[in-house]
């Protein structure tokens, strides 16, 4: 130990001796990458003739000039001079000498400059290219200084210099201060997971992903029936300028601990109001926030049975969600006769976790506050994950496979005139070519039916309606429509296998995590009993020719299930009039494969079921052959969905199929027509022997 202190002060006088020698030397030297300081006491340079000393204390390019930007003397009599480098006349962006001095005479100097050996060797081409049309800078990007022009990148947001000659970017500049760094976000359904968030745009309301250009907006405080420009534009057309404004002092997001997380009064606990002479007066009440907008209400309570807790977590979709600084807690007395009337209002700030108390000149009670997962974390994280599957399963980059931005809004107001999102209890994709609006749509649910609809699956879904939307078209409507539907949760599904991997195992679900009644939304493998009934045979049992696109999307919903996990019907007449159909698992990483190309590829607007068999015959043979075991998949997990060859087909024989009314008709082994098969078995159709096996 005590050699090693030895060595370490011999150590440091030689780096201090070093340093005074470096800096007594330093007439022409700059420190590094063209930044450098300068001690220039005692040399007697007078101030305003510095600009003739800087080829003497810096290696310049011969031609370096200098143009004074500004000349201040500070509180303490220092004078500070700062010039710009140019170069043959060319600005050196982001260019800085600043003189320091006393007393008249230079102290000392430092600044950032171009020197000779960085000067650029196309100077003389980048001049010919220079037709004085547009500002030429030279700017310094990771390989060295450039001749570039500055140019504004919309989807950026950011002042980008572009080399004049190859339109490669030098340097990029966001106007916006970015955050670039990767966060932790505390969601609803998949715990605390990695948020890629570049920018919070516009302060708060906006997470930005620059890299995916994934846009998620927290619009709940957006105001009902109003206007919020976002300044997102695209294309010169302003997109959501009819969504809702949002409240200016609410604040969604948070720069402190709680940051991604939600805050939310989960429910209210009334000591004490007034006695009230009327045995059967009733009080409720109700939140809002600083600025009179309601957050919450609670159901009405007899004053007589207080103290009583009540809950406080719906309201038609609004809720007591309320990220804000402060908020009152109003009181209303409900009488038999008379109106409601005010009992009190009583501000209680901050709003932070845990129970706080309030004792007003009429009324007492505490309120409970709880930190849960922020839907919109679900959002910005779900669709990454989103746009990154398709990225990797199919190189598809963005929903149009031009890396179009990604718009994600949560918590449209309810009343909002131009989205048709009727209560929370729904997510939905819009798309307007005329307005040129791509956006999604993701309620925040009644807390009865539905928690808030932002599940993995559930946004996988939407996204894949706008991948249809730039791909088949499928209109949204009848069997196209049905086909539509079954494409989103064919993806949806494939989405949250591939992320949650295990944990979703033999889960065929779609929105499971989001419905509160019913075990799911929709079941791929027809195996949850509590669900309405939805077909799995094309025009069979269930199926309804004038449903709801959400009913009949079912039957391509099992093919993809029976394709990827294969299946045994004994009983099955396969095509060929024997007994016994056996489907061999594929996996879904083939299937999924079989149906995006049938989506992309072969798909039109108005496609209807035999169209989606042939197109996905046609698919698995491009992809693997017609001879293939998967192809044979393909045609034999339809087959039990009742799509085989004997089927008329509406894309190849649309005379037959309306002439020949009969060819639908279905009759049962005696020969007898019955309206369509309601239970298992073998029935006969177009002439053909079919079996309906549930
Ligand atoms: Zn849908």
């Amino acid at each position: 130990m005590y050699v090693k202190s030895i060595n370490l002060y011999h150590m440091r006088k030689i780096i201090v001796l070093l340093l005074f020698f470096a800096i007594a030397t330093v007439a022409n030297a700059t420190n590094r990458d063209g930044h450098f300081w300068l001690q220039l006491r005692d040399r007697n340079i007078p101030i305003d003739d510095a600009v003739r000393y800087f080829g003497q204390w810096l290696s310049l390019p011969a031609d370096a000039t200098f143009a004074l930007l500004k000349d201040e003397t500070d509180e303490l009599g220092i004078r500070h001079l700062r010039y710009r480098q140019y170069v043959a006349g060319v600005e050196v962006q982001a260019s800085m000498i600043i003189v320091h001095g006393r007393d008249g005479l230079v102290t000392s100097a430092n600044g950032v400059v171009m020197e000779q050996k960085e000067q650029p060797r196309q100077m003389r081409r980048a001049q010919n290219v220079d037709n004085g049309q547009q500002k030429m800078y030279l700017v310094k990007g990771a390989d060295g200084y450039r001749y570039a022009r500055l140019q504004y990148d919309f989807m950026n947001n950011a002042d980008v210099y572009v080399d004049i000659e190859t339109g490669e970017t030098v340097k990029l500049l966001p106007r916006r201060h970015s955050l670039e760094e990767t966060m932790q976000g505390r969601s609803v359904y998949s715990g605390t997971v990695p948020l890629t968030v570049n920018t919070m745009a516009d302060g708060m309301h906006w997470l930005t992903d620059s890299t995916r250009h994934i846009y998620t907006l927290n619009a709940i405080h957006a105001k009902e029936n109003q206007t919020y420009s976002t300044g997102k534009s695209e294309g010169g057309t302003t997109i959501y300028d009819r969504i809702g404004y949002l409240n200016e002092e609410c604040k969604p997001f948070h720069t402190a601990d709680d940051f991604w997380m939600m805050r939310q009064v989960t429910r209210v606990t009334l000591d004490n109001v007034e006695k009230q002479s009327d045995p059967f007066a009733e009080v409720y009440m109700v939140i809002r926030n600083r600025q009179g907008d309601m957050l919450g209400q609670s159901p009405t309570v007899y004053c007589s049975s207080l103290p009583a807790t009540i809950p406080l977590n719906t309201k038609g979709g609004m809720s007591a969600f309320c990220n804000v600084d402060s908020f009152y807690i109003e009181t209303y007395l409900y009488q038999y006769t008379g109106d409601d009337a005010l009992l009190e209002s009583v501000g209680i700030a901050p709003l932070a976790e845990g129970q706080h108390t309030w004792t007003g000149d009429h009324t007492s009670g505490r309120i409970d506050v709880e930190l849960v997962g922020n839907p919109v974390v679900d959002i910005h994280w779900g669709m990454a994950q989103t746009y990154d599957w398709y990225k990797s399963t199919f190189g598809r980059d963005s929903y149009d496979g031009k890396g179009s931005p990604i718009y994600n809004i949560f918590f449209v107001p309810v009343q909002n005139s131009f989205i048709s999102m009727i209560d929370g209890n729904n997510a939905l994709a819009e798309h307007d070519k005329k307005f040129n609006c791509y956006v999604m749509l993701y309620g925040y649910g009644d807390g009865v039916t539905m928690r808030p609809v932002v599940a993995l699956d559930v946004m996988a879904h939407e996204y894949t309606h706008l991948v249809t939307a730039s791909t088949a078209r499928l209109e949204n409507r009848a069997e196209s429509g049905a086909l539509n539907e079954s494409f989103s949760d064919i993806m949806g599904i494939c989405v949250k296998h591939a992320v949650k991997g295990s944990k979703v195992a033999g889960n065929w679900m779609i929105g499971d995590e989001v419905t509160l009644q019913k075990s799911c939304i929709r079941d791929m493998s027809h195996r949850q009993s509590d669900l309405p009934k939805v077909p799995i045979i094309y025009k069979g049992d269930d199926w309804l020719d004038d449903a709801d696109e959400h009913v009949n999307c079912a039957v391509q919903n099992y093919w993809f299930y029976l394709l990827c996990n294969g299946g045994i019907f004994p009983e099955a007449i396969n095509s060929w009039g024997s007994t016994g159909i056996s489907i061999s698992a594929i996996g879904m990483k083939k299937a999924v494969q079989i149906a995006y190309r049938n989506l992309t590829q072969y798909l039109t607007e108005t496609s209807q079921y035999p169209d989606a068999w042939r197109g996905s015959l046609q698919a698995v043979a491009d992809l693997y052959g017609e001879g293939s075991p998967e192809y044979d998949a393909v045609y034999d997990a339809w087959s039990i969905c009742g799509m085989t060859d004997n089927l008329p087909d509406t894309a190849i024989h649309p005379v037959l199929r309306t002439s020949d009314a009969d060819s639908r008709q279905w009759y049962n082994l005696q020969g007898q027509r019955i309206d369509a098969p309601n239970r298992p078995g073998i029935y006969i159709r177009n002439g053909k022997k079919i079996v309906i096996k549930k």
